[in-house]
């Protein structure tokens, strides 16, 4: 009888899937769009050290534990990579990897040091940056997102365009233009299904597949 379950040849293990992109280039809004419009994704819920914003649910955006809670977490392998940010810590849970044996594909929203760790790691993630598509649009994103003056601004800018430098590391990085998320999240939701199909993912399956049988 024909399998249908099996989609491609490197079978039905989902994708890890890192997703970076610095304040401005609206990756929060693509990843929503992948989740709520393709249903073979899941998040990867970190957790941190940080203050949850007004609307953030524990255990929705991130896992909202103290220092003290993340320090234990680190000495006792729970945590896969993390990370000191603006003074807090970020961290992913070795237990979100879970997701990936129910054959979905885990987005991880992290920052460029841990988008590094994750891909040497795991060599098989995929790493994708999100740009803004000019300079003119990061500044006007950027505005209106703090306290808006021009040094705030300039500091802001300066930070966003030095975490561009590290996009030549990644394995691609996809231009998010206004109004545009869901397509920018179709993109990425197409370099994921490709990289399901490249021959390097699935070394010995056309044997099993196909000779296997013969040979017993
Ligand atoms: P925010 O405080 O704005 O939610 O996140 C700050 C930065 O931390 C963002 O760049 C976000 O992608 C990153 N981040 C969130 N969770 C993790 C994590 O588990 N590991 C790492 N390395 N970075 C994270």
């Amino acid at each position: 009888m024909e399998n249908r379950a099996l989609t491609s040849l490197s079978g039905e293990r989902g994708i890890l899937l890192v997703i970076s992109g610095a304040a401005g280039t609206g990756k929060g809004t693509v990843n929503a769009s992948l989740l709520r419009r393709h249903e073979e994704y899941r998040y990867s819920v970190s957790a941190t050290t940080r203050a949850p914003r007004p609307g953030e649910v524990d255990g929705r955006e991130y896992h909202f534990i103290s220092r003290q809670a993340f320090e234990e977490a680190i000495r006792e392998g729970n945590i896969l990579e993390y990370t000191e940010y603006c003074g807090n810590y970020y961290g992913t849970p070795r237990s979100e990897l879970k997701k990936l044996d129910e054959g979905k594909n885990l987005i991880l929203e992290i920052e460029v040091e841990g988008a590094m760790n994750i891909k040497r790691l795991f060599p098989e993630s995929v790493t994708v940056f999100i740009l803004p598509p000019d300079y003119e649009t990061l500044k006007r994103r950027l505005i209106g997102r703090g306290t808006n003056t021009p040094e705030d601004i300039e500091n802001r800018m300066k930070k966003a365009l030095s975490e561009f430098t590290f996009v030549k590391d990644y394995d691609y990085a996809v231009l998010n233009r206004d109004g545009e998320a869901d397509r920018t999240a179709d993109v990425i939701a197409s370099i994921v299904e490709c990289e399901k199909h490249k021959t390097a993912r699935a070394p010995g399956a056309v044997e099993t597949l196909f000779f296997g049988k013969e040979h017993r």
